[in-house]
């Protein structure tokens, strides 16, 4: 079977949107975990204690504000979003929020 490209088959776990193989290749949809782009970047913008994706773990008024930690079980092991979360905060892949905002999504 071949699928065309523009053809917006397969959903985000989180909003429910629709996307193509074209937008997984334009990084709108990110396969490995079933969820978009737009999620992840609303995600990233949420404060620590709603979301720790794509933060860096800090202490802000003797507060842990948790977030990737390389060295957690569940940030290594565990945690659905650990690869792209990952490289999110090594600056691999510091483009999420950015790609988002340009689109007016947030
Ligand atoms: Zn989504």
């Amino acid at each position: 079977m071949h699928l065309a490209s523009n053809i917006k088959f397969i959903e985000c776990l989180r909003c429910f949107e629709r996307y193509s193989l074209q937008d997984i290749a334009d990084g709108r949809y990110w396969i490995g975990t079933f969820i978009c782009t737009s999620c992840y970047a609303k995600m990233q913008a949420k404060p620590h204690d709603q979301s720790c994706f794509g933060k860096v773990t800090a202490v802000e008024d003797g507060c842990k504000l948790l977030g990737y930690d390389p060295q957690a079980e569940e940030c290594s092991k565990w945690c659905p979003d650990r690869r792209l979360c990952a490289d999110v905060v090594n600056g691999a892949m510091g483009i999420v929020i950015d790609r988002t905002s340009r689109a007016g999504a947030l």
